[in-house]
């Protein structure tokens, strides 16, 4: 279930009354709001005090009368007196959406902050909570928008039926994306030769064909869905079908288009998820078959993310792809705990690896690379944490080299520990569910982990 008690819509007024019952501002306000419609707006009052003169309406100056109501689309109530009660009543009796002027429980609809390049309309609500809010973001909206939004609109409206006759769904919608975002239609548009050069990028379009597939790899960063890059967030909105794990963000995946296919490979622990051969299969289809493929994967795609059998796949299979980074979890740990992971001096390097299933051999390595100072980002770790230590220490690591464990990196739930190698390997850890991060280093020590657990205290069961 959701939050919203409203619903936003675009009601037909067309061919129909809108009865403005009042004379004074209040009136005057929602006059010139409903005045950017077509619809005939009658105001009804024995009192006309404001200036109606410079706007379309039909001023009755006289008594409501319950005709009045007769082919309304919407009623507004701005007149507290005898008149706008008969009007809240006939209102009610004829179940035509009503709306009191500052009185919220008397309303069936509030109007929102409109913002008007007919035909499209963007309408920024508050339910009420804080209207001076909407405008606020009404004029920023407004000051982002070409002025020619409206016409361009229209044009692409006039495409129709030439369109559907040409272009089949997908490429349709490629049409219409470079109709309304190429600079010049736009130039065209204000010469007059809007309709000469949308029929020209129409035939230009008829004559290519289908379009190949492609798969962009996109990393979605740490979870946080503003550390998404710019790059990203573009390619989500042209892509037909998302294709993500189970670490992306919702709002991430969220960020595509409405009509775009989602689909949920994994991983999650414990719950059915897609082999790397099924999702390499699947994306291989995907892009065979023309469609825009958004590949999205937490943190960067090209570190531990299984994007080299990925690229493999579709490279064997002639499929284009791009890749766009994104902030690894590492870094997203380094920036949430202020550790520069290079430091002159103490750290001349910074190792991105994984505990998980980590054999002798590299342990005994990053025991010696630990031990001249570089930092060490641990992926896929957490669970093996405390035996991955102690096998660092065997191999020669000092059990006082720092270590820093970040929990769920980049988001605002985030949890972190402290503590040293030794610490690490002699708890029986139970660390916060989600991904983690664990550092181990000089360089941790030159953090600011004050928010830190210390790994040594007793929430943690020394074996
Ligand atoms: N491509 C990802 C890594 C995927 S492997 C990246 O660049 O970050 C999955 C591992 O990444 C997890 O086991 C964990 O170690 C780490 N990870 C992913 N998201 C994380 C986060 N928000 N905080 C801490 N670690 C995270």
């Amino acid at each position: 279930m959701g939050e919203l008690n409203t619903f936003p819509v675009s009601y037909k007024v067309q061919g129909q009354r809108i009865v403005i019952i009042g004379g004074g501002e209040e009136a005057l306000n929602k006059a010139r709001l409903v005045s950017k419609t077509t619809a005939l707006v009658v105001i009804v009052s024995r009192n006309i005090e404001a200036d109606f003169s410079e706007l379309p309406v039909t001023v009755l100056a006289r008594p409501f009368e319950d005709a009045d109501l007769v082919d309304a689309a919407l009623v507004f109530v701005a007149d507290h007196g005898p008149d706008g009660d008969a009007a809240k009543r006939a209102a009610r009796a004829r179940r035509i959406p009503l709306n009191v002027v500052d009185v919220p429980e008397e309303c069936d609809f509030y109007t929102p902050s409109i913002i008007d390049r007919a035909p499209v309309t963007i309408a920024v609500a508050t339910e009420g909570d804080a209207p001076v809010l909407a405008r606020l973001i009404r004029a920023r909206i407004e000051a982002a928008l070409s002025p020619n939004l409206g016409a361009l609109a229209k044009l692409a409206g006039s495409m129709r039926d030439k369109v559907a006759a040409l272009l089949p769904g997908t490429r349709a919608r490629r049409y219409y994306e470079e109709l309304v975002t190429s600079p010049e239609v736009e130039v065209a548009l204000l010469r007059g030769q809007g309709a000469v050069k949308a029929e020209s990028l129409l035939a230009q379009h008829g004559a290519e064909g289908d379009s190949p597939g492609v798969v962009w790899l996109i990393g979605a960063g740490p979870g946080a869905e503003d550390l998404l890059t710019l790059r990203a967030q573009r390619l989500l909105q042209e892509a037909d079908v998302i294709v993500h794990d189970h670490l992306v963000p919702a709002a991430a995946v969220e960020m595509g288009r409405r009509d775009a296919e989602r689909i949920l490979v994994g991983k999650q622990k414990g719950h059915h998820s897609f082999t790397q051969a099924e999702i390499n299969a699947l994306i291989v289809r995907l892009g065979k078959a023309g469609k825009r493929v958004a590949r999205l994967k937490g943190g960067d795609p090209m570190v531990f993310g299984r994007a080299g059998e990925e690229i493999d796949a579709l490279k064997a299979a002639g499929i284009a792809y791009h890749i766009v980074p994104g902030v690894t979890s590492a870094l997203a740990a380094a920036a949430d705990t202020a550790t520069p992971v290079t430091l002159r001096r103490i750290s001349t390097g910074f190792v991105l690896a994984t505990a998980h299933g980590a054999e002798s051999e590299e342990l005994k390595h990053w025991a010696a690379l630990a031990s001249t100072g570089l930092t060490l980002a641990l992926y896929m770790g957490k669970s093996v944490a405390g035996p991955t230590a102690a096998r660092l220490i065997a191999e020669g690591a000092s059990a006082n080299i720092p270590v820093g464990v970040v929990v769920r990196a980049g988001r605002k739930d985030r949890v972190l520990y402290r503590g040293t190698l030794g610490t690490l390997a002699s708890g029986t850890i139970e660390l916060e569910d989600g991904p983690a991060i664990i550092f181990v280093g000089e360089a941790i020590a030159h953090g600011d982990w004050s928010e830190a657990i210390e790994l040594a205290s007793s929430e943690f069961k020394v074996a």
